[in-house]
């Protein structure tokens, strides 16, 4: 149907679903909180969480990239060769995700994100994004671990192997009731191919060379909270200093 409609009636249907979003989305007093950390932070842990608690969607980027590589489609297979040699996935494909993502109405509430933005350029855009629909980013949340500890957690981290669940774990900070059995929806676990030991370190050297930049970029933006964790705290813990913080700033 949409081919029939021709290159000017899918324009005016863009335009008309911009507007409708913005209409529709503001009703809604849509809230975004951004969540920042290295590889093994616990980003997703604590994104999954504060969906529960806020009612406010959670955005995995990492989720939706390895979704579109298990789909075979276009973006999946160029962020698979990317990654293969040890890149990053390229903002086009970053952003074309993003948007359509954004579009659903799940997200009519705002978004927690995590796993964007990867890069200085990524950052800019990801406010450009979302100026463009009218809204900003409320709250940015840095999880602050060191390295000696994350090098520590990623060989230690399991993923539900379902992959609409994807719950994540960690053998020993955040382990499951049942050994290699999921809490939520009872399949196996299993070890992302990327948290391998012999990969984690690059990924850590590619989170570090973009970290500085990002968080100078963040540096003067008004709601930035800072949560220091180390591999003592208790996801408990960490979550609810986590919590306190964003709801005292925002
Ligand atoms: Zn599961």
């Amino acid at each position: 149907m949409l081919a029939r409609l021709g290159t000017l009636g899918r324009y005016i249907l863009e335009v008309w679903f911009f507007l409708a979003r913005i209409l529709y989305f503001r009703w809604y007093n849509a809230r975004y909180i951004l969540i920042i950390g290295g590889p093994g932070s616990g980003k997703s842990t604590m994104a999954s969480r504060l969906e529960a608690r806020l009612g406010i969607k959670h955005l995995p980027m990492g989720d939706l990239f390895r979704r579109e590589i298990r789909n075979n489609t276009a973006i999946g297979r160029a962020t698979k060769a990317n990654v293969a040699s040890g890149k990053l996935a390229s903002d086009w494909h970053t952003f074309r995700l993003l948007y359509r993502e954004m579009r659903k109405r799940e997200y009519c509430n705002g978004a927690i994100i995590e796993g964007v933005p990867r890069t200085l350029i990524q950052a800019k855009k990801l406010e450009l994004l979302l100026l463009f629909w009218g809204h900003k980013i409320d709250t940015i949340a840095i999880l602050e671990v060191s390295e000696a500890d994350l090098l520590e957690r990623l060989p230690n981290r399991r993923i539900c192997s379902n992959k609409d669940c994807g719950r994540t774990y960690h053998l020993k900070l955040n382990p499951s009731k049942v050994a290699g059995i999921c809490d939520k929806c009872g399949s196996a676990l299993e070890q992302r191919p990327d948290d391998r030991p012999e990969i984690v370190s690059d990924r850590l050297a590619i989170f570090n060379a973009n970290a500085a930049e990002i968080q100078a970029f963040y540096a003067h933006a008004r709601n930035v909270v800072r949560v220091t964790m180390d591999n003592d705290t208790s996801v408990d813990d960490a979550f609810l200093n986590l919590l306190y913080a964003i709801e005292q700033a925002g």
